[in-house]
C-alpha cells in the first residue's frame, strides 16, 4: 500500500464516489476518471455531508468548475479520508452520522493538520458555527446556500492555504497563469485540455519533485481510479508533444519506475 492511502475496506464502501452502493453516486455513467470534469482548477475538495441532495448538489456544482470531488456521507469515514488522503479543502457538515462534524474539526486541528475547512451549517446552529470558528474552521456557510458562494469561498480559502494568490507558476521559460488559463513556452501559447491543464499545474507547483502515478491519479483525478490504467501515461505525452516536442530544452522528466516531475530550476 502506497503511503498516504487509506486502507481499502469501510472507507471506500462508505465513500466511494462514482460507483459501488452505498455512497452517494455520480449521475452520470462511468467512472469519473472517464468523465473528466472540465473548468478552472484542480483543487481537491472532500465534501463530508449525510444529506444526499445537498452532496449531490454540491458534487455536480464544483465538477462542473474543474474541481475534483469526494463525497462521504459517514463522519468517522470522512474524517480517515481526511487525514489520509491530500485535499485542497473540506466542505464539512456539523450533525454526521458517527463522527460530528466539529470533532472532525477539532481532531484535525489538534493533529496540527492544516487541511482549509468550510462549515456548512443550519440556521438554528449559531453556537455549533461560534465554536466551529473558534476551532479554526476557515469559513462557513448556512443552509441553505447558493453553489457559487460555496465556490466563491474555496477559492479564498485555497489561495489563503497555498501562500497568497501566486497566480502565475513558471519553470524556466514555461508559465502558467491560474488566473487567465494561460500557458505559454516562452513566447509561444500553448492550447490545453482542462485536464491536461491540471496535470501541468500539479507539476509545475513542485518542481523537481518526482511525483507517482498514483500520486498524480489522486491529486488530478478523483482516488477511485483504477491503479491499471495507463492514463497518467497518456497524459504525459500529450503534454511533452504539446510543452516540449518543439523547445531544445526538455522539462518533462520521467523518473525511471517512479514516476514524473518537472525539471528544477537550474
Ligand atoms: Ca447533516
Amino acid at each position: 500500500m502506497a503511503p498516504g492511502r487509506a486502507p481499502p475496506g469501510r472507507v471506500v464502501q462508505h465513500c466511494l464516489s462514482s460507483h459501488g452502493p452505498p455512497g452517494y453516486t455520480n449521475d452520470g455513467p462511468g467512472p469519473p476518471i472517464l468523465s473528466g470534469p472540465p473548468g478552472p482548477s484542480s483543487v481537491k475538495v472532500l465534501v463530508i455531508e449525510d444529506e444526499k441532495k445537498i452532496a449531490s448538489l454540491i458534487r455536480k456544482g464544483l465538477e462542473a468548475q474543474g474541481f475534483v470531488v469526494d463525497v462521504c456521507g459517514h463522519g468517522d469515514d470522512g474524517y480517515t479520508l481526511a487525514t489520509t488522503r491530500p485535499y485542497d479543502a473540506a466542505v464539512l457538515d456539523i450533525m454526521l452520522p458517527g463522527r460530528d462534524g466539529l470533532s472532525i474539526l477539532r481532531n484535525l486541528r489538534s493533529r496540527k493538520i492544516p487541511l482549509p475547512v468550510v462549515l456548512l451549517t443550519a440556521r438554528s446552529e449559531l453556537n455549533e458555527r461560534l465554536e466551529g470558528l473558534n476551532l479554526g474552521a476557515d469559513d462557513y456557510l448556512t443552509k441553505p446556500f447558493f453553489i457559487e458562494e460555496l465556490i466563491a469561498r474555496l477559492h479564498a480559502v485555497t489561495r489563503r492555504a497555498s501562500g497568497v494568490g501566486q497566480s502565475i507558476l513558471t519553470v524556466a521559460d514555461l508559465t502558467l497563469n491560474l488566473l487567465t488559463r494561460e500557458v505559454k513556452r516562452g513566447e509561444a501559447v500553448i492550447e490545453l485540455t482542462p485536464r491536461e491543464f491540471a496535470l501541468l499545474e500539479h507539476l509545475m507547483r513542485s518542481p523537481g519533485r518526482v511525483l507517482t502515478r498514483v500520486q498524480i491519479c489522486e491529486q488530478v483525478w478523483s482516488y477511485d481510479f483504477d491503479p491499471g490504467t495507463n492514463l497518467v501515461e497518456v497524459y504525459i505525452q500529450r503534454l511533452r508533444k504539446k510543452v516540449d516536442a518543439d523547445a531544445p530544452v526538455k522539462l518533462i522528466e520521467t523518473i525511471r519506475g517512479v514516476g514524473y516531475r518537472i525539471k528544477p530550476p537550474a
